[in-house]
């Protein structure tokens, strides 16, 4: 692998020329901004399909960046780096919502094929956007209010959505950013304590589930999606996806795809997109927020369906069909965060047993190569796949057990 830094070193030409035995082999480079997990889980895919990955990321310890094939190592709105990874890349995608919209755009304009487009990015980077474009496109979503500065704090309207949770507009991730807001009084000191950027106050809504759709779409506007996943949340933090949704009527399946699909048709997307949702004891269906990207609740696909969100993410940069990914088992997926390498009762550092993990039947693990274990800081994953559901979430359950993880429906 070559570690490129600061621009000094020049990076082999887009397509790489293969001459073997008389036959010239195109490989493409692809391209990913961000060296997280669902970086390296990109790289995995596009590498299986023979293509060779750089991933540009300031961190020297990405983990994407591990596998990839090449590093460039580098800010993400540095514009001679920017410019080397568009000379060297056909087609870059983003793995990284929080990454710098203009950075895309920048690439875009030095001739890369870039999905999903920067506007698309740029829209998920915002949750008043977001908003906008939930409404626009005819999607329901939870009742809010812009807060954008100090004066917008002495809105009447705002009690209505009292008990509420305070949310900065951007940067926010893993319930990062998020404040809650039982009474008025408190509204001054959340937004204090948010910086007084730009937020929007959420009514708190009493969750009967939150489900997610992923959704591929491709320039000719043809999308498929992954089956409806059952997300279950603990501080704010995904850590637990069921599929099938269990105990999800048919017909709220049914709609959250359609307004998935919707809402990428709407914005002309081209790549792959999370749609997260809510849904309410009386039985409404309300979009939450969008992830321009694979989703930490598609992961299950690597090991449940035939095509997984990360190979689709690879088809719709370089333009490859698309085909329905078909779930061939059911699956329990448990995120495996830092807390996991700590002793529950003194504090003290330990590895989980992965030994006796293992030896369940079904169990993939799925570790990213961190260095550092922190607490919320995800490690890793672990699907459960299993012939029928229940089967899948009893053997989850048992690996909840060995890992100290408490029971799914805990
Ligand atoms: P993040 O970008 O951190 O994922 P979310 O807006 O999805 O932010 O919030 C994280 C989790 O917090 C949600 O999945 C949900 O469990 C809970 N949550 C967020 N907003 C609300 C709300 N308005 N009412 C009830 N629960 C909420
Ligand atoms: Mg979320």
């Amino acid at each position: 692998m070559s570690i490129i830094s600061g621009g000094a070193v020049r990076l082999a030409p887009a397509a790489e020329t293969l001459a073997q035995a008389g036959v010239s082999l195109r490989r493409a480079r692809l391209g990913v901004l961000g060296g997280g997990q669902l970086g390296r889980m990109f790289v995995h895919a596009a590498q299986r399909l023979g293509h060779r990955v750089t991933v540009l990321d300031p961190d020297p310890a990405s983990p994407a960046a591990a596998a990839a094939d090449a590093h460039l190592r580098a800010a993400y709105d540095d514009p001679q780096a920017l410019a080397q990874f568009a000379e060297s890349c056909e087609a870059v995608s983003t793995e990284f919502e929080n990454v710098p919209a203009g950075a895309l755009q920048r690439l875009a304009e030095h001739g890369c094929r870039v999905a999903p487009a920067a506007e698309a990015v740029a829209l998920c980077q915002h949750r008043l956007r977001e908003k906008r474009l939930f409404t626009s496109a005819g999607v329901p979503c939870v009742a809010h209010a812009a807060i954008e500065n100090e004066a917008d704090l002495a809105q009447p309207a705002l009690a209505a959505l009292l008990p509420g949770i305070l949310k900065t507009a951007t940067l926010g991730y893993d319930g990062k950013g998020q404040v809650a807001v039982a009474h008025a009084d408190d509204l001054g000191p959340a937004f204090a304590s948010l910086g007084r950027g730009p937020c929007v106050l959420e009514q708190r809504v009493q969750l009967a589930a939150e489900v997610s759709v992923i959704v591929a779409r491709g320039t000719d506007g043809a999308a498929v999606h992954l089956p409806l996943q059952r997300n279950l949340h603990r501080g704010g933090i995904l850590a637990v996806t069921e599929v099938p949704a269990a105990g999800i009527a048919p017909d709220l399946a049914t709609a959250a795809v359609a307004h998935a699909c919707r809402l990428a048709e709407h914005m002309a997307y081209v790549g792959v997109l999370c749609v997260e949702f809510f849904i309410l004891a009386d039985g409404r269906l309300l979009a939450n927020e969008l992830a321009p990207r694979p989703h930490n609740s598609g992961h299950y696909s690597i090991d449940a369906c035939d095509l997984s969100q990360f190979e689709l993410q690879v088809r719709t940069l370089l333009g490859w069909p698309l085909v329905a990914p078909r779930l061939h088992s059911c699956a329990v997926m448990l995120n495996l965060l830092g807390d996991l390498w700590f002793d529950a009762a003194d504090g003290t550092t330990r590895e989980p047993d992965w030994p006796a993990v293992l030896a369940l039947p079904g169990a993939h693990l799925h570790l990213y190569g961190k260095a550092e274990a922190r607490r919320g800081r995800k490690m890793g994953h672990l699907t459960i796949t299993g012939a029928t559901p229940e089967r899948a979430r009893e053997v989850a359950d048992e690996a909840a057990g060995v890992l100290g993880l408490p029971p799914l429906r805990g």
